[in-house]
């Protein structure tokens, strides 16, 4: 069914180095602080990279969410923003993006991808159902959560296996899902929340044989199938690389046939769709969208602007049609490629294969001797940060959370540490700046402390946390 895994980039493109499929026109200068004054920063954040202020920071791997750079023909884009509080073209020039590119049938614009997740949680779930998922996300369980769902995790095993080489890593257990259902009653199922690609698995995707058995699987129990379509683009991607069937066809073809085995999606338009802000959702089903459309007038704003402005509408519409050219996610996932395959020739534990968004450092085989309780990956993170100056995110125990039923923590099976890298920012130089200093916290593990949390908010708590050495 799959093909073999390429080992290089080299090996996939022939011999020859591939570029990006850009020019810089704009530059905006960047510099590392003294270690003394980063440690000063460090300890003011409470060793957390979300506390960072921005200017204290010299490489900025915190996320790919919002921190793209936006291409000539979106900033011309901006320009041509119409801000009627009704009806604006934008909007117009988006809806049709939407259809063209995911196929979907009715767009709500919202803020961003939570918004859009509130307005389909409220809209979909009762209280007591669940949502079978591959795998949680924060901000998408939190608002499962909130709405009275119960999250269920029905993502293969591989997922949790860091070293395992399966090429789509983000697949649906169809035997985990289906059990769910019969021990439930599919009245008792609110949808089922699909991913591609799984960013907590390390941005591994799903299959087009696996979301084609999903939705037949959902076919058969009369079950909704809602997909996360954040970065469905680098999915695509992966499985015009991956899957046999799938070589000649295009990113966006492939991107339009996944999408159609489902019945909506959300989106955080700050990652693929190559903005700095802006989401939608888009659902087939009119009776549903009718619903969303008198709700996100509640929360984000008239349905023609959900939250944004017009100009973002235009920005979003433009980049919608950039995102889904070849050479464009070619060089994205190449370079992060770039930087996953530097590290792993140091022998430098990082997930396989590298996913489409990220680097992720294994911060449990980077210390050992720190127990998941001490916070290995937000110590990775703060090590990194006062090595090099470089920002980089948590995802382990202080991003799972609590379990609101016993208030006890999640303890997650990966600990990980995000080098998460911006569309069209940094060049191949920065990279290689970045996997010396990951080496240099990897050199001196053995005498790396852990942390304890001395302050915790409810929700979504690793962003605001506060952590103290031990
Ligand atoms: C970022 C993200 C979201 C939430 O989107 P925001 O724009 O940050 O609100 C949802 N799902 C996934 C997979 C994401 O990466």
């Amino acid at each position: 069914m799959t093909k073999d895994m390429p080992k290089t980039m080299g090996q996939q493109f022939g011999r020859r180095s591939w570029a990006e499929p850009w020019k810089i026109k704009m530059v905006e200068p960047i510099r590392m602080i003294p270690r003394e004054r980063r440690e000063q920063a460090l300890i003011a954040a409470g060793f957390n990279t979300f506390l960072l202020k921005s200017e204290d920071v010299y490489i900025d791997l915190l996320t790919d969410s919002g921190t793209g750079a936006m291409s000539d023909r979106q900033w011309a884009g901006l320009m041509m923003g119409d801000e009627a509080y009704a009806g604006s073209r934008n909007f117009y020039n988006l809806e049709n993006a939407v259809q063209t590119y995911y196929g979907y049938k009715h767009i709500v614009p919202t803020h961003q991808g939570r918004g859009a997740e509130h307005l389909l949680s409220q809209a979909a779930i009762r209280k007591g159902q669940f949502i079978p998922g591959n795998m949680y996300f924060t901000t998408t369980r939190l608002h499962q959560e909130l709405a009275g769902g119960i999250f269920a995790d029905v993502v293969i095993d591989e997922a949790y296996d860091t070293q395992n080489p399966h090429p789509f890593k983000g697949n649906v257990d169809l035997g985990k899902l289906e059990a769910l259902i019969k021990d439930k009653g599919a009245e008792n199922i609110a949808y089922v929340s699909l991913a591609g690609t799984v960013n907590m698995a390390g941005g591994q995707p799903v299959s087009m044989a696996n979301v084609k058995a999903v939705r037949a699987l959902c076919a058969k129990y009369g079950i909704r199938l809602f997909l996360d379509a954040t970065r469905m683009a680098e999915n695509a991607f992966f499985i015009q690389e991956r899957e046999e069937g799938y070589a000649e066809k295009s990113v966006a073809q492939i991107l339009k046939e996944f999408c159609g085995y489902t019945d909506g999606a959300w989106m955080s338009a700050k990652k693929d769709n190559l903005v700095n802000i802006g989401g939608w959702l888009a659902v087939n089903d009119p009776a549903l969208f009718e619903e969303l459309r008198n709700l996100v007038v509640v929360y984000e704003g008239l349905h023609t602007y959900g939250g944004l402005a017009g100009r973002d509408l235009e920005a979003m519409a433009i980049g919608i049609a950039e995102c889904v050219q070849d050479d464009h996610i070619r060089s994205r996932i190449g370079q992060v490629r770039y930087l996953g395959e530097l590290l792993a020739d140091w022998g430098v534990p990082i997930t396989r294969p590298v996913g489409g968004h990220a680097v992720f450092l294994d911060a449990a085989a980077f210390y050992p001797h720190l127990p998941q309780i001490q916070f290995p990956s937000q110590t990775l993170a703060a090590e990194l940060y006062l090595d090099s100056g470089i920002r980089s995110m948590e995802r382990g125990i202080a991003s799972a959370g609590r379990d609101p039923k016993t208030g006890d923590h999640y303890y997650p099976r990966l600990e990980l540490t995000r080098l998460t890298i911006p569309r069209r920012v940094y060049t191949q130089a920065h990279m290689d700046v970045v996997a010396e200093a990951v080496k240099a916290v990897y050199d001196a593990r053995s005498s790396t402390r852990g942390l304890k949390m001395v302050f915790e908010p409810k929700y979504l708590r690793f962003f605001q946390a506060r952590f103290e050495r031990l």
